[in-house]
């Protein structure tokens, strides 16, 4: 080992413990904690915040990073260490630390200030909260743009926070694009949906008999239960310390069975993602999924474009009838997916299926573009999201609960985040589509067979965590860089064959 990475070793070691100790205390906000607990445990987290900042951002490991990065005798991983924490350094060495730990605190502040709004439909109560959040971000966008001399757009930046390489540019015609070609597929989709009959969802599906289907739901992907947990939360999330310690949760609905069942195939996506990093990575800064996009690639892969198809669902249907006979007995299979895939515009994005859910994205989109691009005031943010969800998807929220509070993701900082989504949905198509080429994807699915599957995952995409970018993942295992063309063919190819005899 390089001498100078030595003299590194301890700096990473503290930063992955108190990094770890935030991870636990987030989650547990999340899963355990009571209510009451929060304006104690968020004083921990900013305190927790500013020993992982000062363990990162100070002059040893400075003058360490700077000499490594000129080193040629690293290690393939130690090299991509080096430039990960360079540019987590350029990237947080800007911003004041007691900025730094005030932006902490509010944002762990943040969700439970918003849920409450949320839950009183009002918009008024978390107006405050969402100006400082965005005029944090602001001020953090000009200290890192001052800082790196560099003249790139404010929302440019935060989208590149997400994923390296993606711009307004790019997203603008990926949008512009879909648009295009979604909303008219989405016309004839609309004027068939009456013929789908989904009545089967929402019959009453105990807790308990769900929690023991999505276990073996999450099992059946591959999900490994000795380097992972399943537990419950508001919002499904995935979160993890190491690639044996992998955290995902559900939120059961009694009066809705595919709500479960699909988050936990979602997050099961992200979760194996982490599970199949390796270990010589793990544990270090690059040992973590590359990019929100390629996470989403993952999750939507399994909930999508495997767990929405008729194959998965061959081997299970029967296993699904007899754990809800009262429910679904005389439901057929055809009917069944039918009713998993059938399209409806609706407000909510969670909620949303396939062919909708990137509308729901650009709306945030443009939200977000408005805010760090243009003048939009806090106070008629409500009003433009309202007005977006009408051009786009022809209904319009009557409240905000329904509408601009739906989401969690500005309570905690994130702006630029959403896009990750929507290109994460196609990379998702985009893989598949390689997927087929490669193996007899189809009859894996049948047999419920995920081994080649997820080893061929885990060979050219989840091993190597952020040592490689999402393009270059990509194009190493396919030979093509990001093309957003696959997941517009899928969406076509998908919709017009399901809907061809209704
Ligand atoms: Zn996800």
């Amino acid at each position: 080992m390089n001498s100078l990475y030595k003299e590194l070793t301890p700096w990473l070691d503290r930063a992955y413990a108190l990094n770890s100790a935030l991870v636990l205390m987030e989650w547990d906000a999340e899963t355990e904690a009571p209510v009451d607990a929060e304006e104690m445990n968020s004083k921990a987290i900013g305190i927790l915040s500013t020993a992982y900042y000062n363990t990162i951002i100070n002059d040893t490991v400075k003058d360490l990073l700077w000499k490594l990065s000129d080193a040629d005798d690293l290690s393939p991983t130690e090299a991509s260490v080096v430039k990960e924490l360079k540019k987590q350094f350029d990237d947080m060495e800007p911003i004041p630390p007691e900025d730094y730990q005030a932006f902490r605190s509010l944002t762990a502040r943040g969700p439970s200030i918003w849920a409450k709004a949320k839950n009183n439909n009002d918009f008024g109560k978390f107006a405050k909260t969402l100006e400082e959040l965005i005029s944090y971000q602001k001020k953090f966008i000009d200290y890192r743009l001052e800082a790196s001399g560099k003249t790139i757009r404010p929302y440019d930046l935060l989208l590149n926070d997400f994923e390296e390489g993606f711009t307004m540019k790019e997203l603008d015609q990926f949008f512009e694009n879909l648009k295009k070609e979604i909303v008219p597929l989405l016309q004839m989709v609309v004027e068939k949906k009456d013929k789908i009959n989904k009545d089967f969802n929402h019959k009453h599906y105990s807790t308990e008999k769900q929690k023991v289907f999505n276990r073996m739901l999450a099992e059946h992907v591959g999900f490994d239960f000795n380097r992972g947990v399943i537990k419950e939360s508001a919002h499904p999330f995935t979160t993890n310390l190491h690639n044996r310690d992998v955290r995902i949760t559900t939120h059961y609905y009694e009066d809705n069975l595919e709500s479960a069942m699909f988050s936990t195939i979602h997050e099961s996506g992200h979760a194996l993602y982490e599970q199949h990093i390796s270990d010589d990575i793990t544990g270090t800064p690059v040992g973590t999924g590359v990019s929100m996009g390629m996470h989403e690639g993952q999750s939507r892969l399994f909930e999508n474009n495997f767990g929405r198809s008729r194959e998965f669902w061959v081997p299970l249907f029967d296993q699904l009838k007899e754990t809800y006979p009262e429910n679904l007995s005389d439901l057929t299979l055809d009917d069944f997916i039918l009713g998993i895939n059938k399209s409806t515009p609706s407000l909510i994005r969670t909620e949303a299926d396939e062919l909708t859910y990137c509308l729901h994205i650009m709306v945030r989109y443009e939200v977000e573009k408005m805010i760090f691009e243009g003048n939009a005031s806090i106070d008629e943010l409500p009003s433009i999201w309202n007005q977006k969800y009408e051009e786009y998807l022809g209904i319009t929220p009557s409240t905000d609960t329904e509408g601009i509070l739906q989401d969690i993701h500005w309570a905690t900082g994130s702006f630029g985040y959403f896009p990750s989504y929507a290109l994460g949905t196609a990379i998702a198509a985009q893989i598949q589509a390689h997927l087929k080429q490669v193996m007899p994807l189809e009859q894996y699915l049948e047999e419920g067979n995920f081994e080649p599957i997820n080893a061929y995952l885990a060979e050219h995409i989840h091993q190597f965590g952020k040592t490689k970018t999402t393009n270059q993942l990509l194009k190493d295992m396919m030979g093509e860089e990001f093309n957003p063309q696959y997941y517009v063919d899928y969406l076509k190819e998908k919709y017009t064959s399901l809907y061809k005899n209704l």
